[in-house]
């Protein structure tokens, strides 16, 4: 089994929480480099300011993991797959939806993988939910996506920036899980986004959604930031035939009817870093465009309210 040598271009948190640790026990692949714009660096290991530098220096890294913000993706990955390597992209893949549709028409081009990574697909619960919820027809959606934006983004002014997703940076989490496992596909009907009067993207939003058949059912989903406390990241769905999924812990914990069904620990990046494995091995992409989908129509058709300025 071929070990690929990989570079991580931006060493911020989620390369130290995840892509660091996750990348060192998996044998399937050997750090090769780093880029970061501070100079961030690691005893022995090569560190570059810039992808361009990495890839002309290092020709026999085979697979980078782009882990900036959003914003600059699409850029970094065209470089990339121009420089014959493969590319997995952090969530959210790109800032917009035409990006990330030129990034599918260019790894095409370029024969080469890439990756649309969205770690919260790969909870234990999720693909026991796809399997339970397979040929059913919806009564019910609730996601509740609280968590406390000064506990898991501390000091990104990025986040808050245009471009940058504001709640929907977390939020697109519960959507990557939704739109991977319910039986039919939802559309947003409305939305109510809610921004701080001092920042250019929302701290909370409400979301309405709607599915092709139409009918009555309740499919909504709440996403806030200003959550202290005990954080909450939870997806019901209810069937017609009354049977009703609880997803809990981001989809780690799954309940049937009140039953526990699934119990696991999070093991996310252990899965990604597995999957990657296998798609370069056969050399197949992995894209799914559903999630940033959604929320770019929440921002086309959402209303605006404005709340209290928000500083760290
Ligand atoms: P972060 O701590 O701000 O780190 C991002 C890093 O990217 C920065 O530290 C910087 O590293 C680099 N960077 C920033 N601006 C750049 C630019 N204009 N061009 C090139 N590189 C730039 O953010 P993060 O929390 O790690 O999030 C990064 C991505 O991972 C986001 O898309 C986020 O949604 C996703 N994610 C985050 C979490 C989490 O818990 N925080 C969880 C899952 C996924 P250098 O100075 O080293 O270049």
């Amino acid at each position: 089994m071929k070990t690929y040598r990989i570079a991580i271009v931006g060493i911020g948190k989620i390369t130290e929480d995840q892509h660091l640790p996750v990348i060192a026990k998996n044998p399937r692949f050997e750090l090769a480099a780093l880029v970061s714009q501070r100079g961030i660096g690691r005893p022995g290991m090569p560190s570059f300011k810039t992808t361009e530098e990495m890839l002309a220096a290092l020709p026999d890294v085979d697979a980078v993991s782009i882990c900036t913000p959003p914003n600059v993706r699409h850029g970094i990955t065209r470089t990339v797959l121009d420089a014959g390597r493969h590319a997995l992209l952090e969530k959210p893949t790109t800032a917009t939806t035409s990006e990330l549709t030129d990034l599918i028409t260019h790894a095409a081009a370029t024969k080469r993988v890439i990756y649309t990574t969205w770690h919260s697909q790969y909870n234990a619960g999720v693909d026991t939910a796809k399997k339970l919820l397979k040929g059913k027809r919806l009564a019910k959606l609730h996601v509740e996506w609280k968590e406390d934006v000064r506990r898991w983004h501390p000091g990104q002014e990025w986040i808050w920036q245009a471009g940058g997703f504001g709640v929907f940076d977390p939020g697109i989490n519960a959507l990557s899980i939704v739109t991977r496992i319910l039986p039919e596909p939802v559309f947003i009907a409305d939305a109510k986004l809610l921004f701080p009067a001092n920042r250019d993207t929302p701290i909370a939003a409400d979301l309405r959604f709607k599915t092709a058949q139409g009918g009555n059912a309740d499919l909504h989903a709440e996403f806030d930031w200003r959550q202290t406390g005990p954080q909450t990241w939870n997806i019901t769905i209810a069937t017609t035939d009354g049977q009703v999924l609880a997803l809990t812990d981001g989809g780690s914990k799954l309940a049937v009817n009140g039953k526990p069904v699934v119990t696991e620990a999070l093991a996310e990046y252990e899965a990604i870093y597995e999957r990657f494995a296998h798609l370069l091995d056969h050399q197949e992409n992995d894209i799914d465009a559903a999630p940033l989908q959604l929320v770019a129509d929440a921002f086309l058709v959402g209303q605006r309210a404005v709340t209290d300025s928000f500083d760290w």
